[in-house]
């Protein structure tokens, strides 16, 4: 892997623990894996991961919490020092399902909050880190993990109506998050993308989605470790694949 730092949200179980997995295990795996799980305690298989590969930090974060990040971003920084940290994969979420019929503004909220605010919030935070990356000359990146089901091009040919207001309508806030911030960070050397990991088997894909995590992450790290500048601003499959807006 070209990346000496990562760190991932929403690592304690599902695509966060794959890309964990996979990240210790790889032939170049980096310096430091902060891995984030709300409850740290209850992350068994995380936990064991950490207990045999040294690089690998567990932190507690609630990615809804600002106390929280403050926490997240000082135990990072603690680690990194002047390396700096060179990616960040935005993969923590939830999807509530609704009909027009049951949507409320809480869970609206929430859902907005986790998906589309809390990457944001964890990007603007870890801002410094980044630039200290980009500054030193490493490829620096955050990743956002959308969905397809945020693509409002696509809407027609992949519609689950209940997941519209609440999770679709959040994954489109957060490739527009994107957008705005690869403009932002590209003159300094910070690239941005959104990345669909496919339908995959986890709790939230279920049992029945075309994509095992090993798959799913496999082509992410993959898509991931070839993005080059041109390719900042935009939206992938986990494959590699342009995915339209
Ligand atoms: P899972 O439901 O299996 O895991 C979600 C992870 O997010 C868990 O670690 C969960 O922690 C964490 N999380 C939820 N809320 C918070 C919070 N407030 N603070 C911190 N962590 C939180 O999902 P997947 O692994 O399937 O999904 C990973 C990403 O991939 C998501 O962004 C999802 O939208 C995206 N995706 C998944 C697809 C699929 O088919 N699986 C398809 C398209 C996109 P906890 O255990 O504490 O709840």
């Amino acid at each position: 892997m070209s990346f000496s730092s990562v760190l991932i949200t929403g690592a304690n179980r599902g695509i966060g623990l794959e890309l964990v997995k996979q990240l210790a295990n790889s032939a170049d795996p980096p310096t430091h894996i902060f891995a984030t799980s709300r409850q740290p305690d209850k992350a068994k298989v995380l936990n064991e991961l950490a207990s045999k590969s040294s690089n690998i930090h567990v932190i507690e974060c609630d990615v809804k919490n600002e106390e929280s990040i403050y926490h997240l971003v000082s135990t990072v920084s603690s680690q990194v020092g002047c390396n700096g940290l060179n990616l960040i994969i935005n993969n923590a979420a939830i999807a509530y399902k609704h009909t027009l019929a049951t949507v409320n503004v809480q869970d609206l909220i929430e859902n907005y909050h986790v998906n589309a605010v809390a990457p944001l919030m964890i990007t603007k935070q870890l801002l410094p880190l980044l630039k200290t990356s980009a500054e030193n000359g490493h490829k620096t990146l955050v990743v956002n993990i959308s969905s397809t089901l945020g693509s409002i091009s696509k809407y027609r040919k992949i519609c689950v109506g209940d997941y519209q207001y609440t999770y679709r309508a959040s994954k489109a806030a957060l490739n527009m998050i994107t957008r705005c911030l690869w403009v932002e960070l590209k003159p300094i050397k910070i690239s941005v993308v959104s990345i669909c990991p496919g339908w995959v088997q986890t709790d939230m894909g279920s049992p029945d989605a075309d994509l095992t995590p090993e798959q799913s992450v496999t082509g992410l790290l993959k898509t991931i470790e070839n993005l080059s500048e041109e390719d900042g601003g935009k939206f992938f499959t986990f494959d590699g694949k342009p995915n339209p807006w």
